[in-house]
């Protein structure tokens, strides 16, 4: 079982890689977006762990809507809303319960991917955040290691893809050829939840 001390791991592990690969992450939306994913995500993670030390939320539902609200208001890009979406939705999956099980933690996350999927309009393929967390959601049933290899095969291979929502988009077929910074993220953040469990 999970408790609200594993999910806020789970934030300040994602917070911590964010910070660790954030010249990367914008290295990454250099080529095919504005250069400021990394920065952007580190500005919204570095206010969730803020925010989760300052209100000590105590049910894991709580802990991913605090976070997912934290992202919405601090960050200015598409990948605020959409991974505040992804948090607050999945959260409120969890409801009020102290303690979840795996199996929750993946029916919930699904919901959230779902909620990503219906806010953002993309689908698998299209070359965005959706490629890694998709394959993660199928592959959590499995555990957290294989749901972490296989965001980050997702991640891969968006590479050869021309993107069709976001900024990328507006590339056309130059989009081709360039890993998704957000796609990356999102294998940041499965990596995370496994390295949370590992804790
Ligand atoms: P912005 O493009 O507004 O500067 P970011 O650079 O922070 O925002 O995030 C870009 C990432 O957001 C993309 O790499 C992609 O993975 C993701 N993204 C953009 N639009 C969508 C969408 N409609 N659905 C899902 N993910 C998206
Ligand atoms: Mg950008
Ligand atoms: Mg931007």
């Amino acid at each position: 079982m999970f408790d609200a001390d594993f999910f806020r791991r789970w934030m300040t592990a994602t917070a911590a890689s964010v910070a660790r690969e954030a010249e990367r992450l914008t290295a990454l939306d250099s080529p095919i977006g504005d250069a400021d994913h990394g920065s952007n995500l580190q500005r919204g993670f570095t206010a969730v762990t803020a925010t989760l030390e300052k209100e000590a939320p105590d049910t894991p539902g709580a802990v991913l809507t605090l976070a997912g609200r934290q992202l919405i208001s601090t960050v200015g890009g598409a990948s605020g809303p959409l991974y505040g979406t992804l948090l607050r939705r999945t959260g409120k999956a969890l409801g009020e319960a102290a303690e979840v099980s795996a199996e929750q933690l993946a029916e919930a996350l699904r919901a959230g991917v779902d909620a990503v999927r219906t806010l953002g309009g993309a689908a698998p393929g299209d070359k965005t955040m959706i490629d890694a967390l998709v394959p993660a959601v199928d592959a959590l049933g499995d555990g957290f290691a294989a749901a972490r290899a296989a965001a980050e095969e997702g991640a891969v291979a968006t590479t050869p893809l021309q993107a069709r929502k976001g900024r990328a988009s507006y590339l056309g077929e130059r989009s081709i050829g360039h890993q998704d910074p957000g796609a990356t993220s999102a294998s940041l953040l499965i990596a995370a939840l496994a390295e949370a469990s590992e804790a």
